[in-house]
C-alpha cells in the first residue's frame, strides 16, 4: 500500500516510517520540522520505497494515498505552549486538511489523539468511555482541546462523509529520537542524568504517568489501522503506572549517573495521574505492552548518550 505518514521526522512518526517500509508498503513521510527533524528519518533517504515531503498541513495538500497516519501536531507542553495558536491550527486545520484528501482519494485515515483528552483526568485508569475533565482556558487547552476537536472533526466525517478512520489516544510514549530538548520527562531526566545536572521535578513529583516504549506503541498503531472492527477511539499505553520520582531515581540509577533532583513549583493544570485501561486495545488489537520500562529506558538513554558525544555537550 502507499501510506502516508503526516508528522513523519517526528520520534513515533520517524519510528512509524521504519516499521512500515520493513512491512513493504510505500511510505511517504510529510513534516513542516517544527518539533521533528530530517536526521531522524535520514536513514531512509535512499530506500526506494521512501519519499520526504515538507509541508505544512495547515494548508491543503492532495497526495494520492490508500492510508494516512495522521501524526503531525507538536507533542511536549514546551513545543505546543511556544505558538499555541498554530498548535490549534495545526490541529483543526490540519486535521480538516487530512480528512479532505482522505475523502477525496478514498484513503483510511488514523488520528494520534492523546491521553491529554480526559485532562487532569476524575477517573482512573481512563477507560475510553470517560469524557474528560479538560481546563478549557488553559496552557494546555491548546492542545488538549485541539487533539478533542480532531478527535470530534474525526467522528462528523465519519457520520457525514462516511469516511473510513481510526482513532487511538496514545498515553505517554518515550525512546530513541525523543528530541533531547524537548521538555518532555523522559528526555530531559535522560540528558540530565548523562551530563551529571540536576534533574528538575515539577511540584512534588508524586504525579503518576504511565510510559509506553516506542515499539510497543507503533505496534498497537499498524494493528489498530489494520482491523477491520472498530474506529476507536483505543488506549494505548502501558498501564505500569510511576511517580516521576520514582522515574527518576531510575533513571539516574540507570545512566550510572550521581546527579540529585532539584524541586521546581508544579506546572500549571498538570495531571495528577495517569493510567491507562487497554482492556479494549487487548480484545481489538490482540495487544499490551511487552518492553519493562528498564529496559525501555536503558535503549533510550544509550541512544541519548551517544548523540550526546556526537554534539559534544
Ligand atoms: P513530535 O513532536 O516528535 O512529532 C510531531 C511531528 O509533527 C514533528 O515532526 C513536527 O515537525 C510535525 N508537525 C508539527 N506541526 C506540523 C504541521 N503544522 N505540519 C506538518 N508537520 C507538523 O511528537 P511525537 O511524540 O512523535 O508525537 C506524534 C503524535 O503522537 C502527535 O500527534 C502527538 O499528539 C501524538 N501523541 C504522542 C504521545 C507521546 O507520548 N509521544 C502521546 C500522545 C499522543
Ligand atoms: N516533569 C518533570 N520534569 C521535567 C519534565 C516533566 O517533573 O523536566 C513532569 C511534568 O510536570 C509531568 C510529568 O513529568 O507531571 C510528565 O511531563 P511531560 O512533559 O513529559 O508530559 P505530560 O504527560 O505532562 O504531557
Amino acid at each position: 500500500m502507499r501510506v502516508l505518514v503526516t508528522g513523519g521526522a517526528g520520534f513515533l512518526g520517524s519510528h512509524l516510517c521504519d516499521r512500515l517500509l520493513r512491512d513493504g508498503h510505500e511510505v511517504v513521510s510529510l513534516d513542516n520540522y517544527f518539533s521533528g527533524k530530517r536526521a531522524n528519518v535520514m536513514h531512509l533517504r535512499d530506500h526506494p520505497n521512501f519519499e520526504l515531503v515538507r509541508h505544512d498541513i495547515v494548508e491543503p495538500i492532495l497526495l494520492e494515498v490508500d492510508r494516512i497516519f495522521h501524526l503531525a501536531c507538536p507533542a511536549s507542553p514546551v513545543h505546543y505552549q511556544y505558538n499555541p495558536v498554530k498548535t490549534i491550527k495545526t490541529s483543526v486545520m490540519g486535521t480538516i486538511n487530512m480528512l479532505g484528501m482522505a475523502k477525496r482519494v478514498r484513503a483510511r485515515i488514523l488520528l494520534a489523539s492523546t491521553s491529554e483528552v480526559y485532562g487532569d483526568p476524575e477517573q482512573h485508569p481512563q477507560t475510553e468511555g470517560y469524557w474528560g475533565h479538560v481546563n478549557p482556558i488553559g496552557v494546555r487547552a491548546c492542545y488538549d482541546e485541539g487533539k478533542r476537536v480532531a478527535e470530534a472533526l474525526m467522528m462528523d466525517y465519519h457520520r457525514q462523509n462516511k469516511i473510513d478512520i481510526r482513532i487511538v489516544r496514545i498515553f505517554n510514549t518515550y525512546g530513541p529520537r525523543m528530541a533531547i530538548d524537548d521538555g518532555r520527562v523522559v528526555s530531559s531526566f535522560c540528558a540530565a542524568a548523562l551530563r551529571g545536572q540536576d534533574l528538575e521535578v515539577y511540584g512534588d513529583g508524586k504525579q503518576t504517568r504511565s510510559f509506553a516504549y516506542v515499539d510497543d506503541t507503533v505496534e498497537a498503531l499498524v494493528r489498530m489501522m489494520a482491523q477491520e472492527e472498530q474506529i476507536g477511539p483505543v488506549n494505548i499505553g502501558n498501564p505500569n503506572e510511576v511517580t516521576i520520582l520514582e522515574l527518576a531515581s531510575l533513571t539516574i540509577e540507570l545512566a550510572g549517573s550521581s546527579s540529585k533532583l532539584k524541586i521546581l513549583p508544579a506546572r500549571p493544570d498538570d495531571p495528577v495521574r495517569r493510567k491507562p485501561d487497554i482492556s479494549l486495545a487487548r480484545k481489538l488489537l490482540k495487544w499490551e505492552p511487552s518492553v519493562p520500562l528498564n529496559s525501555g529506558l536503558r535503549k533510550t538513554i544509550d541512544h541519548m548518550r551517544a548523540e550526546l558525544d556526537m554534539i559534544g555537550t
